[in-house]
């Protein structure tokens, strides 16, 4: 379980990207944090493993605080935090099966991580969630040698090759065409309740958290303006969001997409594809 207390973040500039923010993801569930840009979207999520540093209030993982830690106890803290970004942040010369390895660097000695010669351990682990991901057959690809979906599988196993209590997801298919984000996210959902983990995904698309998130919070101006399921994030609530202007740009943002993806299905049924 992942619970934050009273977080509030103000930078050094003077702005207060997060003020008063309360919340408590169990075991297994999948929240979608949604909000405009500058809402502190990703300061919330930095705060989480303290890679930005929360001005006050507290964050804790599994009942255990990661705020207060020394150097340490954070580092350790932080290898049970899986992060999975937009732009997969994958070492593209190597191949996928390392890339999915150096989840494991957090665990392994000096020695390990220098040769990178990792333990059978390691690899069979390595193996089980390529499986997972559908990417069994391209271990020994370069990651530059990937689709855009493909990487981010990549991207998960990697995140799930430190035996996360935590995922946090930044914008996991903002480089993605729409029905491989369909797809990447199914498969988030279906691993997060596989293996009974909480996770905050960071997503700017709102139709797209609507299909595929339990629960779905909404930040303006640091503060939470909405916490609750998909089927409750109305019109009145998205235009107190976004504001009217951004929220009817964006709908009509993801119908364009669909229609352009009917057009594309029904162009390979007319060629017997
Ligand atoms: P979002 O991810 O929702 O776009 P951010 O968390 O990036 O929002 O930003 C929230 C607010 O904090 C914005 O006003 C932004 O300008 C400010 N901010 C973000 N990062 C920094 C920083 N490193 N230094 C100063 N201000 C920042």
């Amino acid at each position: 379980m992942l619970e934050l207390k009273s977080l509030t973040k103000t930078y050094k500039t003077g702005d207060k990207a997060l003020n008063d923010v309360s919340l408590t993801v169990p075991e297994g569930q999948v929240v979608g944090l949604i909000g405009p840009s500058g809402a502190g979207k990703s300061t919330l999520i930095r705060c989480i493993n303290r890679l930005v540093e929360p001005t006050s209030g507290s964050v804790s993982i599994s009942g255990r605080s990661i705020t207060g830690q020394g150097q340490r106890e954070l580092r350790a803290m932080r290898r049970r935090i899986g992060m999975i970004f937009q732009e997969y942040a994958l070492v593209e010369r190597l191949t996928v099966m390392e890339n999915v390895l150096s989840g494991r660097l957090g665990y392994v000695g000096f020695w390990t991580s220098f040769t990178r010669r990792y333990g059978a351990d390691d690899i069979g682990l390595a193996y089980r969630l390529l499986d997972r991901v559908g990417l069994m057959h391209q271990a020994d690809k370069r990651a530059d040698a990937l689709s855009g979906g493909q990487r981010q599988r990549v991207g998960i196993a990697r995140a799930l090759a430190q035996e996360p209590e935590l995922l946090l997801v930044d914008e996991p298919t903002a480089s993605l065409d729409p029905k491989t984000s369909r797809q990447i996210m199914r498969l988030l959902i279906e691993i997060c309740a596989e293996r009974n983990l909480p996770a905050i995904v960071n997503i700017h698309d709102v139709p797209l958290a609507q299909q595929f998130m339990q629960r779905i919070i909404g930040l303006r101006a640091g503060e939470i303006v909405f916490d609750g399921p998909a089927d409750a994030l109305g019109e009145t609530v998205l235009t107190e969001i976004y504001g009217a202007e951004d929220w009817n740009a964006m709908r009509k943002g993801a119908e364009e997409d669909e229609s352009a993806e009917a057009e594309q299905a029904a162009e390979l049924a007319r060629l017997g594809a």
